[in-house]
Parts: structure tokens; sequence; C-alpha cells
């Protein structure tokens, strides 16, 4: 993995007179990331750089989160771009609305899941269930150490007989563990998915993709990306599918900022 501003000479040219479609995760990549979900706020200057950017006819920009789409919609509040929730479960966008289609007996099997949660974890101090409507979420950022195996424990014995028939498909993050529809659909396929309609939006001119991420989620969209556009992973370097890194959620600033300027023609 290499440092992207090490390379951005090099990289800027290769930017120069494209089409961008940029792919940013919200939590860790464009908002510090938090005790509680609710606190991770974008920065002003963030928010500003994301709002010009969208401005731009030579550029699309796409919020990939795993949050709830009505929940990052919210948070981030700007009109005119993309947001994908749920990590791709629903996409929204001006002209198209998109939500996964799950059987009535996946939600039935999530309510029974979440219920049997509530009870068991009642005990653990500061473990906490969000329901994000497809799937749930298991935060335990907050939980004293000591309890994090127990919670993982519990959240094993609750699931594993869903688990083991197929009916829920388990994912990890940082801090958090999450239940979702049991079908293949990750970041790496909403990026996809969203790349071909604006290549078709574009009559199959060049679309050059970006992606930003910094967990475990979003290595599927560094991997279907690796080698047609850029995949930048937030944060320190380790083994991932992404080529490029970056430090922390400033260095991103920093990034989007330049990425303006190649926009609005001010770097040569
Ligand atoms: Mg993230």
């Amino acid at each position: 993995m290499k440092n992207l501003f090490k390379y951005w000479d090099d990289l800027k040219d290769k930017l120069n007179n494209k089409y961008i479609m940029l792919f940013l995760d919200y939590d860790g990549t464009l908002a510090p990331i938090v005790s509680t979900p609710e606190k991770a706020l974008i920065s002003k200057e963030v928010k500003y750089l994301i709002s010009e950017l969208s401005k731009i006819p030579n550029c699309k920009l796409a919020i990939i989160s795993g949050r709830a789409l009505k929940d990052i919609k919210n948070i981030v509040g700007l009109k005119g771009i993309i947001y994908s929730g749920n990590h791709g479960l629903e996409i929204e966008r001006p002209k198209i609305k998109f939500e996964s289609q799950v059987s009535a007996r996946y939600k039935a099997t999530l309510e029974l899941i979440m219920e049997d949660l509530k009870k068991r974890l009642y005990s653990i101090k500061n473990a906490f269930i969000e329901d994000k409507g497809l799937s749930l979420s298991i935060h335990y950022r907050l939980v004293d150490k000591k309890d994090i195996p127990k919670v993982k424990t519990i959240f094993h014995e609750t699931i594993i007989l869903y688990l083991v028939r197929n009916k829920i498909k388990v994912k990890t993050g940082k801090m958090v563990l999450e239940i979702r529809p049991p079908y293949e659909w990750d970041k790496g396929k909403v990026v996809m998915w969203l790349l071909a309609r604006q290549q078709f939006a574009l009559k199959d001119n060049g679309v050059f993709p970006i992606y930003l991420g910094d967990d475990v989620t979003d290595e599927d969209a560094f991997n279907v990306l690796k080698n047609r556009g850029m995949t930048i992973f937030v944060g320190k370097p380790k083994p991932s599918h992404a080529r490029y890194y970056l430090k922390n959620t400033d260095e991103v600033g920093e990034f989007l900022k330049r990425i303006l300027e190649i926009q609005e023609g001010k770097l040569t």
C-alpha cells in the first residue's frame, strides 16, 4: 500500500480531464470515528468540498455507508449526490430509488433476533443495538473491555442457528457486529451497479472511479475497483485490496480539496 500524496504528481495527471465518480464511505472516512454513531460529524470544510464537487459537471459523488439510508442522508444533509445506506441495500439519488427486496420471513427473523439480543445483552453496560430496518448492528465500542468477549459470545449464540440455516448473513466492522439479509450484496456490488448506470448515462464514455473507505466492508469495493480506478484506504497502512492510503479524515479533506482544484482547472 502506497502513501497517496507521495505519488500525487503522477496521479494528478491521470485525473486531469477525466469524468470522475467519487465513492465515499462515511464513518472513519469523511467523519472521524467517535464513541457513538450520532456524534460522528463531518467537518464544515469537508461538507463544503463535497458540495462544491457535486456541482461540477465532470464529477459524480456517491456516499456509500453502512448506516441506514435515512440516517446517512440526514447526517450529510446535501442534495444532488447519491446516497447508499445499509452497505448498498438502499440507494437513492434524485431520479433513482432502490431498496433491496427482502422477504417477510427475513424481516420476522430479524425481529426475533433483535428481541432476543435485547434481553440477553440487557445486563451488559453500553452494548447498543441499532435497528437499521434491513439490518441490525450491535455496537460495543463503549462496552467495558472485559465484557467484550461476553458480547461476542451472546451474539454468536443468538444467531448461530439462523446463520447455519442461511437465513441471515453476518458482517463484522470496527467495534460492530452486523446481521444482514442472506444474499450477496455488498459495497463492491453497489459500486459496480452505480458505475454501470453512470457509464450508460454517459453513453459509455469513460468514467474514472475513486473509492475511499476505512473498514472491512470497504474491501469488497477496493477489490472490484483495483484494476480500473483509484482505491484509497483511510488509516494506518495494513494488508488491503486498496492500492493507496491516506492517514486520516484530515488527509481525506486535503485529497478532496486537490480533486476540486483539478476539476476547477486550477492545477496545471
Ligand atoms: Mg467506515
